[in-house]
């Protein structure tokens, strides 16, 4: 039997930008929520990967500092107070009756009704390459990922890669480094069209198509690397300080099949409302609310909302957003309607509001608007 104080009514494993966002909506829906995340931080690969980058593809923003979006995306997630626990992986996943899901971790046991997976692709390591001497110098010029740019800045750089991560690094770097060059083997790019159009517009010297990395040169730290056309069979000797290597994921889902999950292909299945096979547990969250069918809390069923009884993070700093702040900055265009619509049921005729009278025939005509 599980304690009522033990039980939430949903907690979502991972605080990826997914995860931060589930946090928040079902906070809005008045559920109890609770978010687990393996990393002793919040924010998923926009931190641990890229946090100095450039986002140009949220919604509503032109561009956006991965650091800062992962900020604004905390503090909206954290307005309802849900219980943060960092640094626990959650390592199964059990369902225990109706409407009770067990998860567990090296740490003990979490009780839900509902689980929200937002784990990304799970755990996942970098392609890397078959290249003599490559992993030695991994640390000392070898890069899979820049978490901080102000280590290249002066360098010449040299990324392998033609997708979106590979051309964003290569832009990202542009105005840091003293030289990039971006060299891809595919025959057309994986990036974002503009992107593409970017790179191709900037300094970065793009060696495409068919261009592979077939050497790394230096000894205690990468001074150059060979390039060679795979189709030409033409090389080329480059001087470089640093090569990012930016050529996939290798993700592995496995341990999402041993909790009962479906697997297809490299992702968890889901039906179109986002469940999985498992009852009650649905994968990421993103933009779709809690069914309420879920949500045991007193609002949803009718009630008024409980007392803040819910039991507070303790594993992290709690924050809740500016909204008034935040309200200023809506512009006030789209207010509501001074005559709100009304609701009529079906078969009832609506009365006309009587015509206001016209003042005689010398009342001016109004403009029409033809705007
Ligand atoms: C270099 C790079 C650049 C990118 N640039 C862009 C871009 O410009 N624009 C864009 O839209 N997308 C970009 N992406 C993709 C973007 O990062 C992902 O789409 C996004 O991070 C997915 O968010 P998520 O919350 O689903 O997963 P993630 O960000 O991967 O977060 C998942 C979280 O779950 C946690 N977790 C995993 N397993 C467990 C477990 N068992 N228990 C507890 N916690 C767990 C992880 O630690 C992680 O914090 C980029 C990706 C990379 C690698």
């Amino acid at each position: 039997m599980v304690r009522q104080s033990e039980m939430y009514d949903v907690t979502i494993v991972g605080a990826g930008p997914v995860g931060l966002y589930a946090t928040y909506y079902a906070g809005l829906r008045d559920c109890k929520t609770k978010l687990i995340e393996m990393y002793p931080q919040v924010g998923g690969r926009l931190i641990s990967m890229y946090p100095e980058k450039e986002i140009f593809d949220v919604a509503g923003h032109m561009k956006i500092l991965a650091r800062d979006l992962i900020t604004q995306l905390t503090d909206q997630a954290m307005q309802y107070r849900p219980t943060v626990v960092l640094g626990e992986r959650v390592t199964g996943l059990r369902v225990r009756g109706e409407r009770v899901i067990e998860l567990s971790t090296p740490n003990g046991r979490h009780f839900t009704q509902t689980a929200v997976i937002a784990v990304g692709c799970g755990a996942f390591v970098p392609r890397k390459l078959d290249i003599p001497h490559l992993i030695d110098l991994e640390g000392h010029g070898i890069h899979y990922y820049l978490p901080s740019f102000e280590p290249f800045r002066g360098k010449k750089v040299l990324v392998m890669g033609g997708g979106n991560s590979a051309v964003d690094w290569a832009l990202s770097l542009e105005g840091i480094a003293a030289e990039v060059t971006l060299a891809h083997r595919m025959y057309k790019f994986q990036a974002h069209e503009a992107m593409v159009d970017r790179l191709l517009a900037s300094k970065v010297k793009v060696l495409f198509p068919y261009f592979a990395l077939k050497e790394v040169l230096g000894e205690d730290r990468v001074t150059g690397a060979v390039i060679w056309n795979e189709r030409s069979g033409k090389e080329e000797r480059i001087e470089v300080d640093a090569i990012v290597l930016s050529i996939g994921m290798l993700t592995n889902l496995e341990p999402f099949r041993q909790w009962g999950l479906t697997i297809v292909g490299s992702g968890i299945a889901v039906a179109t409302d986002m469940s999985t096979n498992m009852p009650g547990v649905t994968r990421r969250g993103t933009s779709r609310p809690i069914p309420e069918r879920f949500c045991s809390s007193p609002r949803a069923r009718g009630r008024p909302p409980r007392r803040s009884t819910r039991p507070r993070s303790t594993s992290m700093r709690e924050t809740s957003g500016d909204s008034a702040a935040a309200r200023a900055l809506i512009p006030r265009h789209g207010t509501a309607p001074s005559t709100p619509h009304e609701y009529l049921p079906p078969g009832s005729r609506r009365r006309r509001p009587p015509r206001p009278r016209r003042a005689g025939k010398k009342a001016a005509r109004r403009p029409r608007c033809t705007g």
